[in-house]
């Protein structure tokens, strides 16, 4: 020990004794190798050093002579101005209390660099009985510096948690969380992140909507220490929905010890909104907000899935409305969308929730029916259906009813799966519309064969129709004389492996599929180069007689066709007939009218063919400028044997004359009839009896002869 007060040592002298020498020497040389300064010091305003160790050199700069006894510097002095009286407050209070006291200040060095020390000491009194200040002070300005670079980042990083966009969290693994930032808190709907962790201690239940989520997020976290945008709807407080999206990792101890969960969360329900909004616009009809086709087939996936499940039915529906092209045609789009968009309510509206109601083209719905177990209800249910459409429905001001055609196919008797439901369903709807509309129809596997036929003929139809495979025969038309005064061209067509396919089976099929402006066209540009062909250097006209179907007289150039025809053929319309059946006033009448008028301006002879089998309204018969009635075959037929068929027979040839008309007898077929046909004054004869329709070389050749039939 350096004996800088040899005075204060000798006051201890008494007790030296050659032990307490060796543990003074022991103590000596610890004190003065320790890193920092032991010291004693008086308790006045200086702090005056009464005794340093050696160390106060490295620690402030200034030797101990220069210290002890403020010989250049005190204590006091040495403590940066800004701590004296907070060091001195804290020496005050050990003095007054435990003795004891620990704290750090900074002092000012000899060379002027400020230090950070900590000051451990314990007032105790001296042999004199007063308070003296023993203790050891030590530099911690290294200490300090890694302290306060850790708190530095600790709150930076506190900054980053507490202001971060994204919410922040550590959770228990049973569902708790030690801590949330603010963003969190806002997140979930909370005032503050400490309401959060207090509030919500049962993530799973209270958290996810999803039942099983938290399970999911912990299976993950156990097997693969992480989640990755694991997005999930979740409550906030106020019970309102969210979407989340989450990334988690365990975080372990040294020992690899889980301590909690950690992540972030976002808010992503703008995004989900949008993918959602993106997800119905694929899956619906966007004028009605009704599934579409694609999102049908999953309901009907669904459906059978349920259906096989439970033994029950699974009806669809195919829905098509009748007269649909007349109304959006007529009024107009918006109408027509008006009239789709009140369809699509009704049918949603007559539905349960579990039920689909699809929108799958222009007017055409499909309906997917669960639960069904027994026919009697899809039956009634349809009946509802059917009600619910005929309703009224006012458009652009007027009062409309619509009817539909309703077809049904149902799982499992029409089909197993979603695409042959659907086609047979369809198939039923169809036989709904033929049946006369505003009907339904189940699927039966007779409809199907028919539909299966009609689309195979159709396919052929245009094949045929490609390579001109259509032939036309002439049925001789002659009068009382058996003269040759015409003939009609009846269309031919033998298929290469379906064999002769009548007209009375090809005919309506081109109707339906919208294949008969082609035909009637190839028909009768045959018909009528034939007939120029015939009329070449001829005194008296030979007529040609061609069929026309109604549904030709439905659009709008029909005239035009058949003129330009004739102009390219090079033939008079004065040569020809047209036959029309009664069928065409049954739509628009007046519209009919006009075109008929418009054929019989230009030269055209007009024909009602088949007369006496259909509605018979004689009106139009005085109405419209017709030039021939062609009598129904059905009228003759038998005539001869059965007083009442000769009886109407008679009647229809004299309403004929009496309308000054030229009348014909179709269907005779033999001798008796003729002369009866004769004998009541008809003017034209057409039968098997005269002639079967005939190729046009063989014509040829009973023209060439004379043109005269022998009997
Ligand atoms: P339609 O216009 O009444 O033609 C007369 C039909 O009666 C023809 O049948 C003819 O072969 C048949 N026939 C004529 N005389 C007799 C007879 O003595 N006994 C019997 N049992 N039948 C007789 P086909 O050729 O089978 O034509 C049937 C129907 O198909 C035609 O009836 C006509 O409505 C339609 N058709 C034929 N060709 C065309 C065409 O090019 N266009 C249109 N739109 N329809 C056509
Ligand atoms: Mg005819
Ligand atoms: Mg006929």
């Amino acid at each position: 020990m350096t004996q800088k007060n040899p005075s204060r040592i000798t006051r201890r002298g008494s007790l030296l004794t050659s032990e307490v020498l060796d543990r003074s020497r022991v103590l000596d040389t610890l004190v003065n190798n320790l890193e920092g300064m032991a010291y004693r010091c008086l308790n006045d305003g200086h702090w005056t050093m009464i005794f340093v160790s050696q160390g106060c050199l490295g620690l402030c700069g200034y030797r101990a002579a220069e210290l002890v006894n403020d010989t250049t510097v005190s204590w006091e002095q040495i403590i940066h101005p800004d701590d004296r009286a907070r060091v001195r407050r804290s020496v005050e209070t050990a003095i007054d209390g435990p003795g004891r006291f620990t704290m750090q200040y900074r002092i000012c060095t000899a060379a002027g660099y400020f230090k950070w020390v900590m000051e451990r000491g314990v007032a105790v009194p001296d042999e004199q009985g007063e308070t003296v200040i023993e203790g050891f002070i030590e530099d911690i300005t290294a200490q300090k510096a890694v302290l306060e670079a850790l708190e530095q980042a600790e709150l930076r990083y506190r900054s980053i948690f507490e202001n971060a966009s994204e919410g922040i969290f550590q959770s228990t693994r049973d569902g708790r969380y030690l801590a949330a930032n603010p963003a969190l808190a806002r997140i979930y709907g909370y005032d503050t992140a400490t309401a959060l962790v207090a509030d919500l201690a049962d993530i799973e239940r209270r958290l996810y909507v999803e039942g099983g989520r938290r399970e999911a997020f912990c299976q993950l976290m156990e097997q693969q220490g992480e989640v990755l945008n694991f997005e999930s709807e979740v409550y906030r407080r106020d019970g309102t929905r969210i979407w989340i999206s989450e990334n988690a990792h365990v975080v372990r101890g040294a020992n690899g010890e889980f301590i909690c969960y950690e992540g972030t969360v976002q808010d992503i329900s703008e995004r989900k909104h949008y993918q959602q909004q993106l997800e119905r616009q694929a899956n619906h009809d966007l004028m009605t907000g009704l599934p579409n086709r694609i999102l049908l087939n999953d309901r009907i996936e669904q459906g059978l899935a349920r259906a096989a499940r439970l033994g029950y039915y699974l009806p669809l529906v195919f829905i098509d409305l009748d007269n649909f092209k007349f109304i959006n045609d007529g009024l107009g789009h918006v109408a027509g969308d008006e009239l789709l968009k009140s369809i699509a309510r009704r049918l949603a509206g007559s539905l349960r929730s579990s039920d689909t109601v699809a929108r799958v083209g222009g007017d055409e719905f499909v309906l997917v029916l669960n639960d069904h177990y027994r026919i009697s209800t899809v039956i009634s249910l349809l009946e509802r259906i059917l009600n619910e459409i005929r309703r009224p429905v006012t458009l652009a001001g007027r009062e409309f009813q619509v009817g539909a055609s309703l077809g049904v196919a149902m799982f499992p008797d029409d089909g197993e799966d979603a695409q042959s439901l659907l086609k047979h369903a369809d198939i039923a709807m169809y036989a709904a519309k033929k049946r006369g509309r505003n009907n339904f129809q189940f699927f039966t596997h007779d409809l199907n064969r028919i539909a299966d036929e009609r689309l195979n003929l159709e396919a052929a139809m245009r094949v045929a129709l490609e390579g001109d495979e259509f032939t036309v025969h002439y049925q001789p038309k002659v009068d009382a004389s058996c003269r040759i005064v015409g003939v009609e061209a009846l269309a031919r067509w033998t298929h290469a492996e379906l064999g002769v396919v009548g007209p009375d089976r090809f005919i309506p099929i081109a109707e339906e599929s919208g294949l008969i402006m082609p035909l009637t066209l190839a028909i009768l540009r045959r018909a009528f180069s034939d007939a120029r062909k015939w009329n070449e250097g001829r005194d008296t006209p030979l007529l040609v007689a061609v069929n026309l179907s109604p549904l030709l007289f439905l659009g709008d150039d029909i005239v035009e066709r058949i003129t330009t025809l004739l102009d390219e053929v090079g033939l008079s319309p004065t040569l020809v007939e047209l036959e029309i059946t009664e069928t065409v006033f049954l739509g628009d009448g007046t519209r009919a009218v006009a075109i008929l008028a418009e054929f019989k301006a230009l030269g055209f002879r007009l024909a009602m063919d088949d007369f006496g089998t259909g509605y018979s309204s004689l009106s139009y018969l005085r109405r419209f400028p017709l030039d021939i009635i062609k009598i129904d075959r059905s009228l003759v037929t038998g005539l001869e044997h059965e007083d009442e068929v000769a009886m109407i027979a008679r009647a229809a040839i004299s309403l004929g004359k009496s309308l000054h008309k030229t009348v014909i007898a179709e269907g005779v077929e033999n001798q008796a009839q003729f002369e009866f046909l004769c004998r009541q004054g008809c003017d034209e004869f057409q039968g098997f009896l005269l002639s079967r329709p005939l190729p046009e070389a063989q014509i040829s050749a009973l023209l060439a002869v004379g043109g005269v039939i022998r009997l």
